[in-house]
């Protein structure tokens, strides 16, 4: 049978995030089978009647799905060891599911990233059979030789492995669009620095179909109905 964290089963709930539901804890408005619980460590079972504000709440099984447009500065994970900013504490205050990134965006990397509460849809995004293209913006330290776009074209040794076909755009100076199918740990830094240039910005404006617009940094929006199926049509 599995157990939850009473504050977590309670966010889950959509009550409140995980630090608010503790306070109300706490607080003393809730109840597992009747009884009062200040306890925050208390777990709770599929058995177990949970009560706030003395009605029963049960997690909700609504899925969610948000584009998030990532500062740099942000880790991509749901908690870091190092205590830094992670992309959920940009939602957190307003979302009170327990959400997941799907991939990940490196610290120093600004652009689009998905979060949800579905499981599936991350196992599908993240797994290479689905081949889904991700774009981004690179501000190269120099001016790309068309040679060294073309050899990124046809992929490049990185760690002993080479990398699938990309597709590139030069757009004018030192800015080149690049679009892959992997998501290999710092994949579009490693595949400039193998023919030598230094991505000194770098931004993802798209996965697949769905595109980072107008959202303003560190803001974000619900995916709309059609970006979903296509997401559960992968
Ligand atoms: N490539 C990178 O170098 N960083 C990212 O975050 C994503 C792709």
């Amino acid at each position: 049978m599995s157990e939850t964290r009473l504050q977590k089963y309670m966010a889950d709930c959509g009550i409140a995030s995980r630090r608010k539901c503790e306070e109300l804890i706490l607080g003393g408005m809730v109840k597992i089978n009747d009884k009062v619980v200040t306890e925050l460590g208390k777990k709770v079972n599929d058995k177990d009647v949970v009560k706030y504000n003395d009605e029963i709440i049960k997690p909700t099984a609504k899925k969610i799905y948000i584009a998030l447009n990532k500062p740099v500065g942000y880790v991509s994970t749901v908690s870091d060891q190092f205590g830094r900013n992670t992309v959920i504490n940009l939602v957190e205050d307003e979302i009170f599911t327990r959400l997941y990134p799907i991939g990940r965006l490196d610290y120093d990397t600004e652009g689009l990233i998905l979060l949800t509460n579905d499981g599936e849809i991350t196992y599908k995004l993240t797994h290479p059979k689905h081949n889904v293209y991700k774009t981004y913006i690179a501000v190269l330290n120099n001016v790309p030789q068309p040679n060294d776009i073309e050899k990124l074209k046809k992929g490049v040794y990185i760690e002993g492995k080479k990398t699938n076909p990309a597709k590139l755009n030069w757009i004018k100076d030192n800015i080149v669009e690049i679009s892959i199918s992997e998501g290999r740990n710092r994949q579009v830094r490693k595949m400039f620095a193998a023919v030598g240039y230094k991505v000194e910005n770098l931004k993802r404006i798209s996965i697949g179909n769905i595109l980072l617009g107008n959202i303003p940094l560190g803001r974000w929006r619900h995916l709309t109905k059609a970006e979903i199926s296509y997401l559960v049509n992968l």
